[in-house]
């Protein structure tokens, strides 16, 4: 059988960070919770998620990695040179590790998929006018990413 590999690299708006990734993004959502707003300094993060196993970070001391509280076992990485997002990882589970991945970081050739929903809607600084879910609270974020993750993994196992 034929085995789809689309390998790719991710790089900050900078250049200075790289990311070697092994498959085409498993799934993608907005984050509206606050630390995302901060990190990303836009209304929203946008990223792409994948499995941390298929994720090759080329030079880690370019980066700078941080955690938060809230939402918790997030480490986000961020770069030294521009301070903008590179890579955060979240277990979710055990044995279970996924990666998020700024969708602007990606080469503008990758078609990546349709984003999932809004997270963290209730933390809106912009109403968003689209016919995407939009999941308010803490829990309901969750749960949805959950049932994405599950799903991805499932679908797609290699
Ligand atoms: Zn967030
Ligand atoms: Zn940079």
């Amino acid at each position: 059988m034929m085995k789809q590999t689309a390998e790719m690299i991710t790089t900050c708006p900078c250049g200075c960070t790289s990311v070697h990734i092994l498959t085409t993004p498993r799934a993608r959502f907005y984050c509206h919770c606050t630390i995302c707003q901060a990190v990303s300094r836009q209304a929203y993060a946008d990223d792409c998620l994948q499995l941390a196993s298929n994720v090759h970070i080329s030079d880690e001391s370019k980066i700078e990695f941080r955690s938060y509280k809230s939402p918790p076992a997030f480490s986000r990485g961020i770069c030294k040179h521009c301070q903008s997002p590179v890579i955060a990882f979240f277990s979710p589970m055990p044995f279970i590790r996924l990666a998020f991945i700024p969708s602007v970081n990606y080469p503008p050739a990758i078609k990546l998929p349709k984003s999932k929903g809004h997270m963290f809607y209730r933390h809106r600084v912009a109403e968003i006018d689209d016919a995407l879910p939009k999941y308010e609270g803490y829990w309901s974020s969750q749960l949805a990413t959950a049932a994405a993750i599950t799903r991805s993994l499932f679908c797609h196992r290699a």
